[in-house]
């Protein structure tokens, strides 16, 4: 398992040019030089050099960020920010009193049967027989509340697809590095045959899955459909905005999925691309922050005037309604379960 000081050449390849504070929302919107890449990495370099120690400050400042990685697109040394973050985070949570307790809430048993809870609202295994051979990694999003798993389930059977699943365990996106480590591993065996393509419906999962390794064939189970010629109609008009999530490595699949719904408008919102805000502990460590984040997110969606918002992670869908908190809103869903309300799916 890496340690901070695993990482110090990625540190000291920052130039300190600054452009990460360019594209950081989180300075963007608190102009605090210790909220981006740039001000934490100086602050890991005394760290490591030994001239700071690891205090409750340096915490602070490395939880001030949504580890979204936007900085990383831009960054001319193509330092992976969100790793280093984690690995500092794991060596300072990993003896205190609050490090146990999250340990044990993301033990296997105590995690588990938590999200054992969902199979109460489960739609069973589908039975499909198609030429193209799905394995649906399933998130815990959906073990908990399968709302697009269900929907998922009900457009698949229009299509020539076999759709295969496996009792996977979290991504390890929302895990300590420990847990990471271990659910990473049992996914890795459950990921191995021969599949067209690894779907999932949640860009976390996906995200993750992809730095497993990159041999793997992960998409959006969006991409998939838009790859199809099939068509979603909808018999009343409806008009539709997108949020796009920050671990969702490309949106190039929306537009054309979205011209294969009969009767559907798109209207982008303005920065449609910039993160929701919520970022799970980002949320909880940083509550001002998050929800001044979530209520511009929220208010760039309803300017649309759109009927429905439409994204692609759980976690994000729980950003916007609390950016709408005690506000009429439109309603906000995953685009499968959106696709799941057409009235028909047709060939083209
Ligand atoms: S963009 Fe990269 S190299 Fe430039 S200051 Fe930020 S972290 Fe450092
Ligand atoms: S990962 Fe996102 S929030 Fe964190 S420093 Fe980079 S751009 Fe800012």
């Amino acid at each position: 398992m890496k340690r901070l000081a695993d990482f110090s050449d990625d540190i000291n390849k920052c130039s300190k040019c600054g452009k990460c504070q360019e594209v950081c929302p989180v300075f963007k919107l608190t102009k605090n030089d210790c909220a981006v890449s740039k001000g934490k990495f100086i602050m890991l370099q005394g760290v490591l050099k030994g001239d700071l120690r690891l205090t409750k400050t340096i915490e602070k400042y490395v939880d001030l960020c949504l580890k979204c990685g936007k900085c990383r697109e831009f960054c001319p040394s193509d330092i992976d920010v969100c790793k280093i973050f984690k690995a500092v985070k794991y060596e300072y949570s990993k003896d205190s009193f609050f490090g146990e307790i999250i340990k044990f809430l993301q033990s296997d048993k105590v995690f588990n049967e938590f999200l054992g809870l969902g199979k109460l609202f489960r739609r069973h295994k589908i039975k499909t027989s198609g030429s193209v051979k799905l394995l649906y990694f399933k998130g815990c999003a959906n073990k908990f509340y399968p709302k697009s798993e269900n929907a998922l389930k009900k457009i698949l059977p229009y299509f020539d697809v076999d759709l295969v699943e496996k009792d996977f365990e979290c991504c390890g996106v929302p895990l300590c590095l420990e847990r990471y480590e271990e659910v990473k591993r049992k996914n890795l065996e459950l990921l191995q045959g021969d599949y067209d393509y690894i779907v999932t419906d949640c860009a976390s999962c996906q995200s993750a899955l992809a730095d497993y390794s990159d041999e793997l064939n992960v998409i959006n189970i969006c991409q998939f459909l838009a790859s199809q010629n099939k068509k979603f109609v909808f018999d009343k008009p409806l008009k539709v905005t997108f949020h796009k999530p920050c671990h969702l490595k490309s949106d190039a699949f929306l537009k054309p999925l979205l011209n294969k719904c009969e009767n559907v408008e798109y209207i982008e919102a303005k920065d449609y691309d910039e993160c929701c805000g919520f970022a799970g502990e980002f949320a909880l460590k940083n509550p001002k922050i998050s929800l001044m984040m979530t209520q511009q997110k929220a208010s760039n969606l309803a300017a649309t005037n759109a009927d429905i918002i439409l994204t692609a992670c759980p976690a994000c869908i729980i950003g916007i309604n609390m950016g709408f908190l005690g506000k009429k809103h439109p309603k906000i869903m995953n685009i499968v379960e959106f696709l799941a309300l057409a009235n028909r799916i047709n060939c083209i």
